[in-house]
């Protein structure tokens, strides 16, 4: 996972933070105002107080909610200048707040300094932490003086402060612990379902995705198209120039496979030395046929040069199709296997084709002189 992932976990862990704080911050609040309420009921408007928690509430949730559209709208603004902003604000309100009776701006400033130390710190790192706590006593102090408040609301206060605060970085420093972990578990699994030279998924990827996209074919009984692509006479090119030419040749074939899968639900792995399967949803038979000659014409396209006496003076690909409504889960099996089977009719075909259900197209073959010339050479399989 990259710094954008990790900015999102936190971000998520952020959001999460602050509906739990949002929630129960309210409860605890609806509670202490009926106390409040009771006890001073002649000091207080009860209106300016349920004006300052709805604002509360509703300024949180609005703010949750840009969080989230933050997440899902990949990262369009600052997320961090609207959390210091948050608290920007809050201090504002809280200042607006010291005007009303002692009780009712202490519960009125612990409540708020819970929401902006509780919920938004997991973004902020230790020196911001710190800025942002000096800050907030500096509010606090100000306040007070201001004020002119005892003894007891200072105590109150900077006991709500440190208690916020403590409980913060040990929330913070847990979550660092639980992200960093939940990173090295995604680094493993997804290095031990990839392909370390093609990058393409290895086996047991191609069983994990095939776990959950195939089931929710089958739920929504999606078309599936499962396509074998086997590189041509490889073992010819690998003894003409070399294991780590063939290496090479076929991460460039692999590359053309890369370009080709676009849509998230498709995808391709490595499920022999120079063997691929490719799964394509929702394509009509027509398209399928198209996807895979157009696959096998761009890995002709590449020019690479094949071993002398190929049939081909360049490198290859055969291509079997299998298409389908996606069935039972164990239908992928069943469908590999007509893939493999049509990939048999390909290179029984000569190679350098594309077949399906019996038929093959596409065929690449050489005219003329250079054809009399492998002719000549005795090689078996002409186009
Ligand atoms: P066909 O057209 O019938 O597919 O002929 P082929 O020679 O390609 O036959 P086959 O597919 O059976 O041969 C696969 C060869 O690929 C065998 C092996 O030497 C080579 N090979 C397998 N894995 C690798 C690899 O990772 N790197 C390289 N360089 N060669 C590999
Ligand atoms: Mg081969
Ligand atoms: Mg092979």
């Amino acid at each position: 996972m990259g710094e954008t992932g990790f900015a999102r976990r936190i971000q998520r862990e952020n959001i999460r933070r602050m509906l739990i704080a949002s929630v129960c911050f309210f409860t605890f609040f609806f509670v202490g105002f009926l106390i409040l309420h009771l006890q001073t009921v002649q000091e207080i408007n009860p209106y300016i107080i349920w004006g300052f928690m709805v604002f509360s509430e509703v300024y949180t949730g609005a703010y949750i909610w840009i969080s989230y559209q933050w997440l899902t709208a990949c990262k369009k603004w600052d997320m961090r200048m609207e959390v210091h902003l948050f608290w920007g604000i809050y201090a504002v309100v809280m200042l607006a707040a010291s005007f009303l009776p002692d009780n009712a701006f202490c519960a009125l400033a612990a409540y708020w300094i819970m929401t902006a130390v509780l919920a938004i710190v997991p973004l902020w790192n230790n020196k911001e932490f710190l800025v942002s706590q000096g800050f907030q006593i500096a509010v606090i102090v100000l306040l007070v003086w201001y004020r002119e408040s005892g003894i007891e609301t200072i105590i109150y206060l900077s006991a709500n402060q440190l208690m916020c605060g403590i409980i913060s970085r040990q929330g913070y420093y847990n979550f660092l612990q639980r992200a960093a972990d939940a990173n090295a578990i995604d680094t493993a699994k997804s290095l031990s379902e990839t392909d370390p030279m093609t990058n393409l998924l290895n086996r047991r990827g191609l069983e994990h995705n095939l776990k959950y996209i195939w089931q929710r074919c089958v739920s929504s009984n999606s078309r599936m198209t499962v396509i074998m692509i086997d590189i041509d006479n490889f073992k010819k090119y690998n003894d003409y120039f070399g294991h780590l030419e063939g290496d090479n040749c076929i991460r460039r074939v692999t590359a053309e496979i890369h370009k080709m899968i676009c849509r998230k639900t498709d995808f391709a792995a490595r499920v022999g030395g120079e063997e691929f399967v490719v799964c394509l949803n929702d394509m009509d038979k027509r398209e399928a046929l198209k996807w895979a000659i157009q696959l096998k014409q761009s890995v002709e396209g590449l020019r690479i040069p094949q071993a002398e006496d190929n049939f081909l003076p360049f490198v290859t690909v055969s291509v079997g199709i299998a298409w389908g409504y996606a069935r039972s889960s164990n239908h992928f099996t069943r469908m590999q296997k007509q893939a493999d089977e049509a990939l048999y009719e390909a290179k029984e075909n000569g190679r350098a084709c594309v077949c399906i259900e019996g038929k093959c197209y596409a065929k690449t073959s050489m005219a003329g002189n250079k054809q009399r010339y492998y002719l000549e050479k005795g090689f078996r399989s002409l186009g």
